[in-house]
């Protein structure tokens, strides 16, 4: 654990005004102990990025993006690129998301094309992977999470890896209530490891961070965190309520 960061990261989704975000930091604040070991992130609505860089400033935690467009300018319509969210202040962004590759044709090619405009900008992107109930009960989790893996890192040089974060979200699990048992996240944490590792070589590979996502809350998060190849969580619902959210993070301490 000592060569990687832990990363607790919130996902808001479509949650959230800016009324509500200032209530939800003026909350989270006293709540939240000394600074610790591990890195806290809030990945927040587009709109809502320039108040929180302000407001989770002074208690240390990063911003993300939920998404971000593949290119860094052009006819894109509605759309905003890993740049414009740099100069924001923005830190993670996730990309991949398995709410994106369902409602909005987001496929492993465009995850590809987003990782490498993520760390073009600068960005760290958190690539999300996992499986659906049918192909887990097909038993083709772990080749379908080679495959994701690998089409998201094409092209990716072993010198960036140390900005790449993966998550892996079954997605049986996100918004269900459903979590993975601790050696199910576990040993699809280790096969994602173990793939890093054919591609990059052990260094890089030790050196990565990879998060369970799915249903994480103050009940089960340490058990989950507690697997060695899982060093962190991504976190839906729990992120939205301050008392969960520091729960996780301390969880994780
Ligand atoms: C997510 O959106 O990435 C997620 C894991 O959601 P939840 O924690 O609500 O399952």
């Amino acid at each position: 654990r000592r060569y990687r960061k832990t990363i607790i990261a919130g996902n808001w989704k479509m949650n959230k005004t800016l009324s509500e975000t200032r209530a939800f930091a003026e909350e989270l604040k006293p709540l939240l102990g000394r600074p610790k070991w591990c890195e806290v992130v809030l990945c927040v609505p587009y709109v809502n990025i320039p108040a929180a860089t302000r407001l989770f400033k002074d208690c240390r935690i990063a911003i993300g993006a939920e998404n971000c467009h593949y290119e860094s300018s052009g006819a894109y319509t509605g759309e905003v690129s890993a740049e414009m969210l740099k100069e924001l202040g923005v830190k993670y962004v996730v990309i991949g998301h398995s709410e994106r590759r369902q409602y909005y044709n987001e496929t492993d090619f465009t995850v590809n094309k987003k990782v490498h405009a993520a760390l073009e900008a600068g960005l760290r992107p958190i690539v999300c992977v996992g499986e659906s109930l049918e192909q887990r009960e097909l038993g083709v989790t772990l080749e379908l999470i080679n495959y994701q893996v690998k089409c998201a890192l094409a092209g990716v040089p072993a010198e960036k890896m140390r900005h790449v974060v993966f998550a892996y979200e079954p997605i049986w699990a996100i918004g269900t209530g459903k979590t993975a048992t601790a050696q199910e996240a576990g040993e699809v944490c280790e096969t994602i490891r173990t793939i890093i590792r054919k591609l990059y070589g052990a260094r890089v590979a030790r050196a990565v961070t990879i998060q369970y996502g799915g249903s994480m809350n103050p009940k089960n998060a340490f058990e989950l965190l507690a697997q060695p190849d899982v060093d962190g969580g991504l976190i839906g619902g729990a992120a939205l309520k301050p008392d969960q959210f520091v729960e996780i993070i301390n969880a994780a301490n």
